[in-house]
């Protein structure tokens, strides 16, 4: 038996790769074991690795979007965070340097990566994945992992009039907030999309870019869902009225969600137990948190839309949290597959679940992406 394959529409690959140096050919385990014998201060920072190719393999993770993030310096948590920036050109060469970190590693193993920007590009991936996932992880089956660029705040974009070079250099996704930048309120940061948001916005619709509400302040998502004439998506985040108390603007209220499923996109869920339950704290236990939670935010998802076509994965893993902040049970990426069976006792049939774990996503890039 093969397994449904899995894309995960939110990975911070390449902060990963230069902030901490770590080597994405490898397993999280072997990365674990390695950070831990040097006394690396990632695991402190971001927590231990959940991530690396042996385990897209073993878990049948065919595609990622892997970001370009850095973070303003109003918001920078500490020396250790090397990609952040104090003005605007600063973040352009950050997160330049960041698409060039997954031309380099797609350059350099292309055994392992592929950068995704066209649909050739994932026919060519997918073709190696024709036969579903791997169940045996013994199976030493070459198959690369394609990465679709994702920008995750776009204060690196200097002007609408650069939009065509990021397109080239095979950006094709766009999340205008992080925290709140000059396009739009952000988390933390509320407020409307402002003069020159709606101004970026339609330059990315020109081009047909992937527009990512995630981060988006609620008032500036539904501004941006009314006037966005192109494929939107959230790339990560749940359900904020599933998490009693919540009082924040990171998670989605229903009307966003109902707003995302009218325009035909997809909402990743993110299997971080802050997002799955609201009196969980960093350091705490994990063993309460469970891939039942993230179930019910992917079956609140689904119930809105009356289908199972709208939700996806965005596990956020290795960004800000890792092993010590992901539910009980997840080791590394390969074990989102657990959520199989719990949405089978859910009443899911196979073709649903197939589409929550990865078909929902791979639909949305066969229409958006390039020819
Ligand atoms: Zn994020």
């Amino acid at each position: 038996m093969t397994l449904p394959l899995i894309v995960d529409a939110h990975e911070d690959l390449a902060y990963n790769i230069l902030n901490f140096g770590r080597d994405y050919t490898r397993s999280a385990v072997e990365t674990r074991r390695i950070e831990s014998e040097s006394g690396s201060e990632a695991p402190l920072y971001t927590d231990n690795a959940l991530l690396g190719w042996p385990d897209y393999l073993r878990g049948g993770v065919a595609v990622v979007f892997g970001t370009l993030f850095a973070t303003p310096i109003r918001r920078r948590e500490g020396e250790w965070d090397k990609q952040s920036y104090a003005d605007f050109s600063q973040a352009h060469r950050l997160y330049r340097l960041q698409l060039d970190t997954y031309h380099k590693l797609t350059d350099e193993h292309p055994d392992k990566f592929r950068l995704v920007s066209s649909q050739a590009d994932l026919e060519g991936v997918l073709a190696y994945w024709a036969q579903g996932g791997e169940e045996d992880s013994s199976s030493t089956a070459e198959k690369p992992v394609g990465i679709v660029p994702l920008m995750e705040g776009a204060e690196a974009i200097l002007s609408p009039s650069e939009l065509p070079e990021w397109w080239e250099q095979g950006l094709r996704i766009i999340g205008p907030a992080w925290a709140g930048t000059r396009f739009c309120g952000g988390t933390r940061e509320p407020g409307p999309l402002t003069g020159e948001g709606r101004e970026l916005l339609e330059a990315m619709a020109d081009i047909d870019f992937t527009l990512d509400l995630s981060h988006m302040d609620w008032l500036s998502a539904r501004q941006a869902l009314d006037m966005y004439p192109g494929p939107l998506i959230a790339s990560h985040a749940n359900a904020a009225a599933l998490l009693p108390g919540y009082d924040g603007n990171r998670l989605l209220p229903d009307d966003v969600i109902r707003g995302i499923i009218a325009r035909q996109g997809i909402i990743g869920v993110i299997p971080f137990c802050k997002f799955l339950d609201n009196d969980w704290e960093k350091g705490d236990r994990r063993d309460g948190i469970t891939l039942e939670t993230l179930a019910a935010h992917i079956d609140h998802i689904c119930q809105m839309a009356g289908d199972a076509l709208h939700a996806g994965l965005g596990s956020d893993f290795d960004g800000g949290f890792g092993l010590e902040s992901a539910p009980a049970g997840v080791e590394s990426i390969a074990d989102l597959q657990k959520l199989a069976p719990i949405l089978m006792a859910k009443g899911y049939n196979n073709e649903e679940i197939a589409a929550v774990l990865g078909e929902n996503w791979l639909r949305h890039l066969k229409i958006n992406l390039p020819k």
